[in-house]
């Protein structure tokens, strides 16, 4: 069963506790310390820890881990869904940034753009035909890959309707 993707270590790699749990609603003091949401407390004994990749640890209940089980414990989320939540809200797309092509002329980067948009439409019914009926099932490295894909794709979309490719996609 794979629990682990590249897409999860670039996420742990990239971005502190305290990063992410600001993003989802926890308060830190200049200490970095907040009140920690998983037992009751009045004094804050959670550090969100500033250095990308050392995670959290909460003094109080032991509760601790990276920013993906932060993650999968705030929102109540499976592991593969906290990745591609942080990667998603933090914009996290290994190698896409470093790696963009030259720039091109107006109307090839519009095919691109058109390209793009249909490799996510047919992305989206693929992660949905491959997902597992129960969350008791095992991941398929199929699904994985197209879910990696699918948030690549996603960015790269979202990227070029920024500069003005396309129109914002509805649901
Ligand atoms: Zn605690």
């Amino acid at each position: 069963m794979r629990t682990r993707s590249d897409l999860a270590d670039r996420v742990k790699e990239a971005l502190s506790a305290r990063t992410v749990g600001e993003r989802y609603g926890l308060t830190a003091n200049h200490a970095g310390y907040a009140h920690c949401p998983f037992h009751g407390e009045k004094t804050p004994s959670m550090k969100l820890y500033d250095a990308p990749g050392k995670g959290f640890h909460c003094f109080g209940c032991g509760a601790g881990g990276s920013v993906i089980d932060l993650v999968m414990r705030i929102a109540n989320l499976p592991f593969r869904m906290a990745v591609m939540r942080l990667a998603t809200d933090f914009g996290i797309v290994g190698g896409m940034v470093s790696a963009r092509p030259a720039p091109n002329t107006r109307k090839r980067r519009e095919g691109e753009y058109t390209a793009l948009c249909k490799e996510l439409w047919e992305l989206d019914a693929l992660v949905a035909a491959l997902a597992p009926a129960t969350p008791h099932d095992e991941w398929t490295d199929a699904w994985c890959a197209a879910m990696d894909r699918q948030v690549i794709v996603e960015a790269e979309i979202m990227g070029m309707e920024a500069e003005g490719f396309g129109r914002p996609r509805t649901a």
